[in-house]
């Protein structure tokens, strides 16, 4: 493949980068927005990219050697996947690369909400020894709703119940011989919201998802429930949410990702009983490897016509 050119952007692991460097002529641009992309993607074969980059439809329309896409990690919402059908162009993601890493992250930021482990630090930092204030609960038999139980969540749910954790759980499409392994009871969505002390969403963000936790999922909540999303900014309505965490009918919520990122200091970001991460779910050296490496042999593979692992369209 010695006149194949690939270009990476948003960054990649060492390794990945080494394998595709093995194979073909490889070039890296820091630039991500779709007008320097259009300017340049008509050279290249491949294109390497993680969340940051948007491959829109002009893009697509401008990329006329293109014939992979490879998403070093899970979400496609940055990319225009009817149009990348439309164009031929092959995309694939490295979905169980950063699996543990999001589900850990989601633990860590329980166990935060649960202790206000962040605000507590502050204090300490501050030169203050605040005790009374720090009365946070116990995991240890709270019912958590998981929302959305594949890969990620079915880690979490078992992490969970290791803490002791009633795990409940709502997904559609997944059926009761995978639940067996899951140590999680199905329940519908209404029952999840009435039932939960702590909700962790793991599902995508889609026309059918898109504020999914507005108003009326709230009213349907438990007082005081505690909310984490590592999954997509959008799922949840943010205003809605705020309304929710002032009338105290939340109690607490974690949030790794937003509706707009980065989101800048807006009252959600800022409110005493948020707890906020910039979208580091995927972000451990193991998972950066793995994502690395996953995607570099698959987009290699898509290159040279083999059987691919994790074709998304
Ligand atoms: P997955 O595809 O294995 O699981 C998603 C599950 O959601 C599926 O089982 C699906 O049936 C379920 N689902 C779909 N629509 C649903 C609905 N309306 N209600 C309930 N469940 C529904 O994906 P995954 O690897 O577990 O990843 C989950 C999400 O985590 C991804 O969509 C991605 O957006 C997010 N993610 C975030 C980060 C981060 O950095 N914070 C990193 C990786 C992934």
């Amino acid at each position: 493949m010695t006149d194949t050119k690939i270009l990476i952007t948003d960054g990649l692991d060492g390794r990945g980068q080494s394998l595709l460097r093995a194979s073909a002529n490889v070039e890296y641009r820091e630039s991500t927005t779709p007008e320097d992309l259009i300017k340049v993607i008509g050279e290249y074969d491949a294109l390497v990219i993680r969340g940051q980059t948007r491959v829109t439809e002009a893009v697509l329309d401008a990329a006329s050697r293109l014939k992979v896409i490879g998403r070093a990690g899970v979400g496609v919402d940055n990319i225009d996947l009817d149009s990348a059908k439309k164009h031929k162009v092959t995309v694939v993601n490295a979905p169980t690369s950063t699996t543990v890493a999001v589900a850990e992250l989601a633990l860590g930021l329980l166990l935060a909400l649960a202790r206000e482990i962040p605000r507590a630090d502050v204090t300490m930092k501050q030169g203050q020894w605040v005790k009374k204030e720090f009365e946070g609960v116990e995991l240890n038999g709270k019912t958590l709703g998981i929302v959305g139980f594949g890969r990620i969540g079915m880690e979490v749910g078992k992490r969970a119940a290791a803490f002791g954790m009633n795990v409940i759980i709502y997904d559609p499409n997944v059926s009761e011989h995978e639940l067996k392994d899951g140590n999680a009871e199905p329940v519908s969505m209404q029952d999840l919201f009435a039932w939960s002390d702590f909700i962790s969403l793991h599902l995508p963000l889609n026309v059918q998802t898109r504020d999914l936790l507005g108003p009326m999922a709230f009213s349907q909540m438990k007082d005081g429930v505690r909310i984490v999303s590592t999954a997509r900014g959008g799922i949840i309505d943010e205003a809605a949410l705020l309304n929710a965490l002032n009338s105290g009918k939340v109690a607490g919520a974690a949030l790794d990702v937003f509706e707009q990122e980065p989101p800048g200091l807006t009252d959600l970001v800022s409110h005493p009983r948020v707890i906020t991460t910039p979208h580091i779910g995927a972000q451990t050296a193991e998972a950066q490897s793995r994502a690395a490496e996953d995607i570099a042999n698959e987009v290699l593979s898509a290159l040279r016509g083999e059987l691919l692992r994790w074709k998304v369209a």
